[in-house]
């Protein structure tokens, strides 16, 4: 499945609209702007819908006209924004739509749907299991409520490429007993709720920094959470520290926050995704990519720079990047990148294109000839071996064409072909990413 987080923020979002204190103002100051929490699965299927989800969807680029089934977990309206089935109803031209969601929360649609609207509605309740097109619908009880205890749940999602979400907004803390119920499941994702930060005495059916971490561990507990889990915070309100410190508090327990407009796609580290990750000088691509396969063991990693004789400047940061990496990864440097993912038989990882096609002009005398065709031949033998992986592989590049003018034919010769090659690898792959700034933003993301 592939996920798109509409919102991942609190009912009145992050920053809220109104507010002044440190970490409004901070997140404001950098643009890490959080509408309400929602999701849109597979451009067919969405998780919540409050009434910013819809715009949202179109500033993240995707239309909604696809979209089949909408579940709701409850009624609070930053979830349930029943407008959207007005305006569907404006346009949409018989084509079915499933309304799935607690009793009371269909409720609060049916007046928004008209008698002759193709829309059907199916109450759920925790302890079903429904297929919805081609998914499998587990519905697993809330520690939250709306008007009565049970009008809230939480989904289990079994996409039909056979990996597995949890939906798990909003919540407080859940009983022990609970986590019998995804014994095992080894989700790939898990959306969870961390609404209230470091205020431990907000009181609501919400989780905190510390809850979120114990619902967490007991997830790994029952191994519902794996190293290979992504697990997403979201629902994230102001009362959580700056963006930067909540990163690393969430990261000392596995996690994660996720970005409004983030792509989740899930089973990354398991399928045969193509991930290119571009940036300029010290951008944070090298550690973005890295990132991409946090807790894999089993990454052969590319060293395309080969070693520079006499370059101190150079071995220490060679040697910066290795200390990075995990031990049980496994180093090849080499230029011949197409010959490893033609070999490969666990995820790849390629640092990069840019020293690659250095070594290639080298290689091929191209400097003093400026005769390109050998090197063009190399740029296809990789592109072959990139769309024919059936490993992940994720390559970093360097984005060169934004600056001067290079001086020199040798520097403009560089910057048109790593274009030209970022251009060609950026169409065969799954995933785009272009970091400025240590920032990731999300260029462009196929379903594999
Ligand atoms: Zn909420
Ligand atoms: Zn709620």
């Amino acid at each position: 499945m592939e996920v798109l987080l509409l919102g991942t923020g609190a009912a009145d979002g992050w920053p809220n609209p109104f507010c002044t204190c440190r970490s409004c103002s901070d997140a404001l100051a950098r643009g890490e702007i959080r509408g309400q929490t929602a999701a849109l699965v597979d451009d067919v299927l969405m998780l919540d819908c409050g009434p910013e989800a819809p715009r949202a969807a179109l500033r993240h680029g995707r239309s909604l006209a696809g979209v089949r089934h909408l579940l709701f977990t409850h009624a609070h309206s930053d979830h349930l924004g029943p407008q959207a089935l007005l305006f569907r109803s404006w346009v949409a031209d018989g084509v079915p739509l499933d309304v799935i969601g607690p009793p009371d929360a269909l409720d609060a649609c049916r007046q928004w749907v008209g008698p002759s609207d193709p829309v059907r509605f199916v109450p759920v309740d925790a302890g079903d299991v429904a297929t919805v097109g081609d998914y499998r619908v587990a519905v697993l009880p809330a520690e939250h409520r709306v008007f009565r205890d049970g009008d809230a749940v939480l989904y289990d999602i079994t996409g039909p490429d056979g990996t597995r979400l949890l939906w798990a907004c909003d919540t407080g803390p859940l009983p022990r007993e609970w986590f019998a119920r995804v014994r095992d499941a080894r989700f790939d994702a898990v959306f969870l709720e961390e609404t209230f930060g470091d205020d431990a005495r907000h009181g609501t059916r919400h989780l905190d920094l510390a809850s979120f971490g114990e619902v967490v561990a007991h997830l790994r507990e029952v191994e519902a959470v794996t190293d290979g889990t992504d697990v997403v915070a979201v629902h994230l309100g102001h009362h959580n520290p700056a963006p930067p410190v909540l990163r690393r508090r969430l990261g000392a327990v596995g996690a994660r926050p996720g970005d409004d407009g983030e792509t989740v796609v899930l089973g990354a580290a398991r399928s045969g995704v193509r991930t290119l990750v571009l940036g300029g000088v010290r951008s944070g691509k090298s550690a973005h990519a890295e990132g991409l396969f946090d807790g894999v063991p089993d990454v052969t990693y590319v060293a395309t720079g080969g070693t520079r004789d006499g370059d101190a400047e150079w071995a220490q940061r060679v040697a910066l990047h290795r200390d990075r990496r995990p031990s049980s990864w496994r180093t090849v440097e080499t230029d011949d990148v197409a010959v490893v993912l033609a070999d490969a038989t666990g995820p790849v990882l390629v640092d990069c294109l840019g020293t690659w096609l250095t070594a290639r002009l080298d290689r091929h005398g191209v400097w003093d000839s400026g005769d390109t065709s050998a090197v063009d031949d190399d740029i296809a033998a990789l592109l072959a071996a990139w769309k024919a992986a059936t490993v992940p592989v994720v390559a970093v590049s360097n984005e060169v064409g934004s600056g001067v003018v290079p001086a020199t034919a040798s520097g403009r010769l560089f910057r048109d072909l790593l274009g030209k090659l970022n251009t060609q690898v950026a169409a065969a792959s799954d995933v785009v990413t272009l970091l400025v700034a240590g920032v990731p933003l999300h260029l462009a993301s196929r379903r594999p």
